[in-house]
């Protein structure tokens, strides 16, 4: 079997893995499967795992940085069925036009200066992108992690909602770290209610990874961020 095979045979037998830890989870939670959407985060790893992965039916895949999303994105283009592209990375301003050229969805919103910068860049693209507010769950704001302090969620909501070229979708998060993730992703999905009375539109609940997908699932996730355990480890340098 070439290297190629063998890697794709790997990715296969892990995707089977992480679709039934979903199921399983859908069961416990009585949900149903359909309804959580499955992100494959390829960060760090090379293009043609992306590409596997889109052959195998995931169409939604992450990025965090701006030039290696940007780089698999035109890598794909034409020789695989359409990626929808997440960026979940902390994003500096000046990087939100790039982004805002080839991502569906930003999931890192947590400022208003970003607001601002990704509506331009989606207007200069003429593209529709959608935005996910990222909140900070953290006990006192998490600055490694990143996002908006729940109490500015609606004024960053409102903006998203009247911003040219901007979707707002709904929430994101990760859970603070060493702690139970279940109170975290129960908070998320009490913000997430909250969103979508002022905006109905706006449902999705990005939460979990590979190690806590169980919890946020329970809790109500519509979206899963799932890295290490579709792909394998990452090298700690390249986090
Ligand atoms: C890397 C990353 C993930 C995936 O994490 P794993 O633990 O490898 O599944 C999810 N969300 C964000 C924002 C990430 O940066």
């Amino acid at each position: 079997m070439s290297e190629d095979l063998g890697r794709r045979a790997e990715l296969a037998a892990n995707l089977g893995d992480v679709r039934s830890r979903i199921a399983t989870a859908c069961g416990a939670a009585g949900r149903r499967p359909q309804d959580v959407t499955l992100i494959a985060v390829t960060k760090t790893w090379p293009t043609a795992d992306c590409v596997h992965l889109r052959e195998l039916g995931v169409v939604d895949l992450a990025e965090n940085r701006d030039r290696e999303a940007r780089q698999k994105a035109q890598q794909t283009l034409g020789v695989v069925g359409a990626v929808r592209w997440h960026f979940v990375g902390q994003l500096q301003t000046n990087k939100a036009r790039s982004v805002a050229s080839y991502a569906s969805v930003v999931q890192s919103v947590d400022r208003a200066a970003l607001v601002t910068a990704l509506s331009q860049g989606a207007v200069r693209a003429e593209r529709v992108v959608q935005v996910l507010v990222q909140v900070s769950l953290g006990a006192d704001g998490d600055p490694h992690r990143g996002g908006a302090d729940p109490h500015l969620l609606p004024e960053l909501a409102d903006q998203v909602e009247s911003a040219d070229g901007l979707v707002l979708g709904g929430l994101m998060a990760v859970a603070p770290l060493g702690d139970d993730p279940l109170p975290a992703f129960t908070r998320l999905a009490e913000l997430g209610g909250a969103l979508v009375r002022q905006h109905p539109q706006a449902t999705m609940l990005s939460a979990g990874m590979s190690g806590d997908l169980e919890a946020a699932i329970l809790a109500g996730a519509t979206h899963v961020r799932v890295g290490t355990a579709l792909l394998g480890p990452r090298a700690a340098v390249l986090g």
